[in-house]
């Protein structure tokens, strides 16, 4: 197995109690990845077998609340579980640093504190944070990880990952309509995990702030139309909107079948691929 991949949050902006906020943990060549790291990502993650301390890498699609909001609870878990400084590093898309540095002052009173507490705590949170630009991200112990730019406006900048190990390669798109910059990270992919929107429901909704999420997120024909371009092989819905009711990830699938031929995997929190 070259790459594992389990989806931690599978919810959308709106609370549901079986469904924590979007974050996907990615395990490739020794290395622990976190891409993004929405609503109770640390509970999801202890569920999965890993502490945050064991996080390599976190990558932000987006600035977005629901993509970030418990970024404190794995920067403060990765700190003080530690034995001995680690450094966490962040990447994101540009206005990631200011993003982390309000964080980071909201957390001061807290690691005073721990520090004033522990006498072996010495050191405080190590932060790495670096705002990427679209190609390559890195590549370090035979995992190579490229960013490409996607299409979430009004939220922009954004990006996808594709992460590469082995010869083998996952994708995690974040929120986005189709667009180049997916497509490129799609090419020949074993594995494309994409948020995804119904828009049969969404349009039917009678409130228009909902309703405004139509244009900016694939709808699930979309992204199966962005799965089968790509030659891909498995594709993940993820972050579905609205919320599925139970029982009726068979409707999600048939709206992606009807474009791709490929594996579909209707995501639900702590279901895994590998490839
Ligand atoms: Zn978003
Ligand atoms: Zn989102």
């Amino acid at each position: 197995m070259a790459i594992d991949v389990v989806l931690l949050g599978t919810g959308n902006p709106l609370p549901d109690s079986n469904r924590a906020g979007a974050a996907t943990l990615v395990r490739a060549g020794g290395r622990t990845m976190l891409v993004d790291a929405g609503r109770a990502v640390c509970m999801r993650l202890a569920a999965a077998g890993v502490i945050p301390l064991m996080l390599d890498d976190v990558l932000l699609t987006h600035l977005h609340s629901d993509h970030i909001c418990d970024l404190n609870d794995v920067i403060t878990t990765h700190w003080v579980m530690g034995p001995m400084p680690k450094s966490l590093r962040v990447f994101g898309p540009p206005r990631t640093q200011d993003v982390v540095a309000g964080l980071r002052a909201m957390l001061q009173p807290d690691i005073e504190y721990r520090i004033a507490h522990h006498a072996d705590l010495t050191w405080e949170p190590q932060l790495d944070v670096r705002e990427i630009a679209p190609g390559l991200v890195f590549d370090e112990s035979g995992v190579r990880v490229i960013a490409a730019r996607t299409d979430h406006r009004p939220v922009e900048p954004t990006v996808g990952y594709r992460v590469e190990c082995d010869g083998k390669a996952v994708v995690l798109a974040g929120d986005t309509v189709p667009c180049d910059g997916l497509d490129e990270l799609c090419r020949g992919a074993d594995i494309y995990v994409q948020t995804v929107l119904r828009v049969d429901l969404v349009g039917a909704a009678p409130v228009q702030r909902f309703r405004d999420t139509i244009d900016y997120h694939s709808t699930v024909a979309q992204a199966a139309q962005t799965a089968k371009r790509g030659g891909v092989r498995t594709l993940v819905l993820t972050h579905q909107i609205p919320t599925p009711f139970a029982g009726t990830a068979d409707e999600w699938v048939a709206l992606a079948r009807a474009h791709f031929d490929g594996e579909i995997v209707f995501g639900e929190d702590l279901v895994s691929v590998a490839v």
